[in-house]
């Protein structure tokens, strides 16, 4: 596909071009399993000398070319469907983080995933240091080891909005010898693509603005191609030195530093782990990618108007937005995403925690849920929902307030929407 292309055109476009008589629509491939003549031909895959699909379990055409679709968005020279965004994190570290190994990663990220380092890879005893993604460039340094494998943070974090300095990740990543993995599931390649900041690698949460329906889990992981692992050989034995499993084969020498990743996670991950996209999923996901821009563009500007008129309102007590003139992001966000960010706020009613149950009980259009990012608009009071189980005083030290209410605005009319939030103020 050609580079030059801009983002419309890629998400219509990327990923399938059919030939003579082929479906015009991207086929779903609802197919276990692929047929060889020979045994020689089968055997060549399993020796990774020849490319081709066996088994759905470690890769699937139809989820290929919407990873292919994806890859094109973010500028990146190869992607991998997941099942989900967890799965995605996790096989985007793991590939090159094993026991005995380090990750750094910022504080301001997923729940998910802070669980996913702090409980699960911690058990299969892979370390994790949290920190602030604000700190200076100094502190950051502070926190590697001679065993750490990568730095992690989140375009923006969910849900606590903060915006990340890519640059400086990657600067302070690359001086350490290690890649950059960025989680870019809020803003989308529509707004943001990290790989033209430093970033190495790419994940997402396609179940969020990606499918945008709210219809299927899904995760997809996009390698730059750019990181150099031979530079760093003895930190990523993995891709750099014989897989004994395909009969010796060496991922950087075989497939390059632009297929090394992927074809590892690929070969390694997918094959003894299988968290896999289904076919159906993908397609569902093909279909919220080709409106992605225009939805983008309508969360943004939903959510640009919800926040200012909370901001105007005198029962709003604060509200977090980066597109806000005077967000403590507002200036990197404009750096990073100048075209605009999310369509998730944040904010907190004089009134606290009290105040935002009766809000949220009043809600007419905006929904309760533990989702983000899709076409509805919806509502959750972590305090007393997500994060119940946590005092006033743990809620502030998580940056999540109990008066905080986090509002993903959908793709609704602006001023029903705030009709809504209107009313339902007025309750409190
Ligand atoms: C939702 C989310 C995840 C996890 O994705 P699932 O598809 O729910 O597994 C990871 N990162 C971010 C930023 C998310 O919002």
């Amino acid at each position: 596909m050609d580079q030059k292309l801009r983002t419309e055109t890629l998400c219509i476009q990327a990923g399938y071009a059919p030939g003579n008589g082929e479906p015009r629509q991207m086929p779903i491939v609802q197919s276990t399993t692929f047929k060889y003549a020979t045994s020689e031909e089968m055997g060549k895959l399993f020796d990774l000398e020849a490319e081709g699909y066996f088994y759905s379990r470690l890769q699937n055409p139809t989820c290929d070319m919407v990873a292919a679709k994806i890859a094109a968005l973010e500028g990146g020279t190869a992607a991998m469907l997941t099942g989900s965004g967890q799965a995605a994190n996790f096989y985007a570290m793991f590939n090159i983080a094993g026991c005995g190994d380090h990750i750094v990663a910022s504080t301001a990220i997923y729940g998910g995933t802070f669980n996913l380092l702090s409980v699960t890879m911690k058990r299969m005893g892979i370390d994790v240091t949290f920190v602030d993604p604000d700190a200076d460039e100094e502190t950051l340094a502070a926190a590697f080891r001679p065993e750490t494998k990568l730095l992690f943070g989140e375009t923006i974090a969910n849900p606590a909005l903060t915006v990340l300095d890519i640059e400086k990740f990657a600067k302070v990543a690359h001086a350490h010898g290690v890649p950059l993995i960025v989680d870019n599931t809020f803003a989308t390649p529509v707004n943001c693509r990290p790989f033209e900041w430093g970033a190495d690698i790419v994940t997402h949460s396609t179940t969020k603005y990606m499918d945008g329906h709210g219809v299927a889990v899904g995760g997809c992981i996009v390698d730059s191609g750019k990181f150099d692992w031979t530079a760093h050989a003895d930190k990523f034995p993995g891709l750099c030195t014989p897989d004994d499993s395909y009969h010796g084969v060496t991922y950087t020498q075989r497939f390059g530093l632009a297929g090394a990743f992927i074809t590892k996670c690929t070969a390694q991950l997918m094959r003894d782990l299988g968290s896999i996209q289904s076919p159906q999923s993908a397609f569902y996901l093909n279909l919220g990618l080709e409106s992605l821009p225009f939805r983008m563009k309508q969360h943004c500007a939903n959510a640009q108007g919800i926040a200012e008129y909370l901001q105007s309102h005198p029962k709003v007590a604060w509200v977090k937005y980066c597109g806000l003139p005077g967000d403590q992001y507002y200036e990197i966000a404009k750096k990073y995403m100048p075209n605009g960010s999310c369509g998730v706020i944040s904010f907190g009613l004089i009134g606290g925690r009290k105040a935002a149950e009766t809000f949220m009980k009043h809600l007419k259009l905006g929904s309760i849920e533990t989702h983000v990012a899709d076409s509805r608009t919806c509502c959750l009071h972590p305090a007393s929902a997500t994060h119940r189980q946590m005092t006033d005083e743990q809620l502030d030290a998580a940056g999540v307030g109990a008066d905080l209410i986090r509002l993903s605005c959908g793709l609704e009319n602006a001023q029903d929407l705030i009709a809504d939030l209107e009313q339902a103020i007025a309750q409190v």
